[in-house]
């Protein structure tokens, strides 16, 4: 018998429970992947993360071909698509790994029932989280709200359980439709602005294993202090590998916990809890699913946000405020699709309190640029970096892109990288051209003379809103 093997966001053979499933039912699979962005909305995906995507499909195919099948493409709409190809090949099951974005989960819940209701065999797994967003409690039995009790709940379940090893060979079902080519789906940009990512990235699942190993082998050991440290390659890079599921949560962290030594133990549980940082960001998107449109905290549907012109957002989303740490960030986010997490913080805070914009602005930016987009994690950083969220970083705590800068970029040498008009400035200059206005603009006279919003009078305007919202309540 024949058992569609949906892949959505676990473009993985190896620890693929929806695969094993199949296997370990005695089934052939059929393996399919439907691209139908419009059942996402109002999320469908972005630009870098769709080539992304078209490269990890790329790879799946691969890795299945080398095994004696292949992944057959569609495009959307998925129960549409499902169901002629279960007509078509006679399949008699369907098994797919869960997502968890709500507009999905709606979808899911739908089509399940449909298949089921054709008398089919339909069954969906956990491919991607360390537990089920709905698998933790608090004491009173509703969602958690805190990371750190979730943390100390959500610790003690952590999965933990055997790997299980992409299969050597795999049967070819020789029946259904053939499906569109890769390029039919259309998710490469044109023009091909992508092409530079790929000499920093490899997706796919030998991608991801890779990462993991240079992680293990670098990194790793210093985490705890150079986690923070954008001028360094202190993290694991892995956002975009585990966005995608091109390697299991639970993989990762049994090889990061088997590289405990004593000289590794802090780097290795910072590491770990920063996946609890995921696992709580799946939670709160499943609990309170309009957290990815609206304030978390509610409060903040009447702070007085600005309506600010669009060149003025232009100028934060190409890296022309004039703040060099904001300007790296975001710069270093178009050339490569990724940005440093500290430098995700900096970018966000100028943007959401010294500009005043609403964090849906810088939401919705990131959305189209990361090659790690993703609902959960994105939802959760922005509404911590403007405060409006469940446990998030008060909103008068307004951080100082300069002294930031001074402190985990001392050399200034991220700075440099991605704003080189700079580079003729005396170090301590480049954290804060504006001081010295004669020396800047002599020595990097491309860049702006002054911050798109002053330091000082931005951080006053924005406690002074956020004391008239206190004051209204
Ligand atoms: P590491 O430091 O090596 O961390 C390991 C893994 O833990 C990451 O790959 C990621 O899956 C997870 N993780 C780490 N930090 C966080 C966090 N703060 N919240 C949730 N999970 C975390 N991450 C995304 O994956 N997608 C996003 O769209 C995204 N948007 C963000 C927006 C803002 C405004 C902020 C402040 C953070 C955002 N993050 C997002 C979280 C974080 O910046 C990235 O996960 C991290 O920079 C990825 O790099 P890494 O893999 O080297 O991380």
């Amino acid at each position: 018998p024949i058992a569609l093997v949906w892949f959505r966001n676990d473009l993985r053979l190896a620890d693929n429970p929806a695969l094993r499933a199949a296997l370990d039912g005695g089934y052939t699979p059929l393996p399919l992947y439907i691209h139908a962005p419009e059942e996402e909305f109002p999320w469908a995906p972005g630009a870098a993360s769709l080539a992304w995507r078209h490269q990890s499909l790329a790879a799946l195919d691969a890795d299945l071909r080398q095994r004696g099948t292949h992944l057959r493409l569609f495009h959307g709409p998925s129960l549409a698509i499902l169901q002629a190809v279960v007509a078509a090949s006679g399949a008699e099951a369907v098994f797919w790994n869960r997502r968890y974005e709500p507009a999905i989960e709606q979808r899911d819940t739908g089509i399940k029932q449909a298949l089921r209701a054709q008398g089919l065999r339909v069954e969906s797994f956990n491919g991607s989280l360390m537990f089920e967003p709905w698998a933790v409690q608090t004491k009173q039995g509703g969602p958690f709200k805190v990371f750190t009790p979730f943390w100390r709940a959500a610790s003690a379940q952590w999965r933990n359980e055997p790997l299980w090893e992409a299969p050597a060979a795999l049967a070819e079902a020789d029946t259904g439709p053939a499906g569109v080519p890769l390029a039919a789906l259309g998710l490469l940009p044109t023009p091909r602005w992508d092409m530079p990512f790929w000499s920093d990235w490899t997706p796919g699942e030998a991608g991801a294993h890779a990462a993991l190993e240079v992680f293990i082998d670098g990194a790793l050991h210093g985490y705890a202090d150079s986690r923070d440290r954008p001028d360094q390659v202190g993290t694991s890079r892995l956002s975009p590998h585990l966005h995608f599921g091109e390697i299991a949560p639970w993989r990762l962290a049994a090889a990061i916990q088997s590289a405990r030594s004593a000289a590794s133990a802090a780097g290795v549980d910072a590491w770990l809890r920063e996946l609890g940082w995921r696992e709580f960001a799946h939670h709160l998107l499943h609990h309170f699913p309009q957290s990815a449109q609206h304030n978390f905290n509610p409060a903040f549907d009447r702070f007085a946000w600005a309506n600010l012109r669009e060149e003025t957002l232009e100028r934060w989303r190409t890296g022309r405020t004039g703040v060099p740490i904001v300007d790296a960030g975001l710069r270093e986010l178009l050339a490569t699709g990724w940005m440093h997490n500290r430098v995700r913080m900096i970018v966000g805070s100028y943007l959401t309190k010294h500009m005043r914009a609403h964090w849906l602005e810088g939401a919705r930016w990131f959305w189209d640029t990361l090659v790690d987009a993703d609902l959960a994690n994105n939802t959760l950083g922005w509404q911590w970096v403007a405060g409006t969220g469940a446990d998030a970083a008060p909103y008068f705590r307004v951080f100082n892109p300069v002294t930031q800068a001074t402190r985990f970029d001392p050399d200034a040498r991220y700075i440099t990288r991605w704003v080189p008009e700079l580079a003729k400035l005396p170090t301590a200059l480049r954290f804060a051209p504006w001081t010295d206005p004669a020396v800047a603009a002599r020595l990097a006279p491309d860049y702006p003379a002054h911050p798109l919003v002053d330091l000082a009078s931005g951080r006053d305007a924005a406690l002074g809103a956020y004391r008239t919202l206190r004051a209204s309540r």
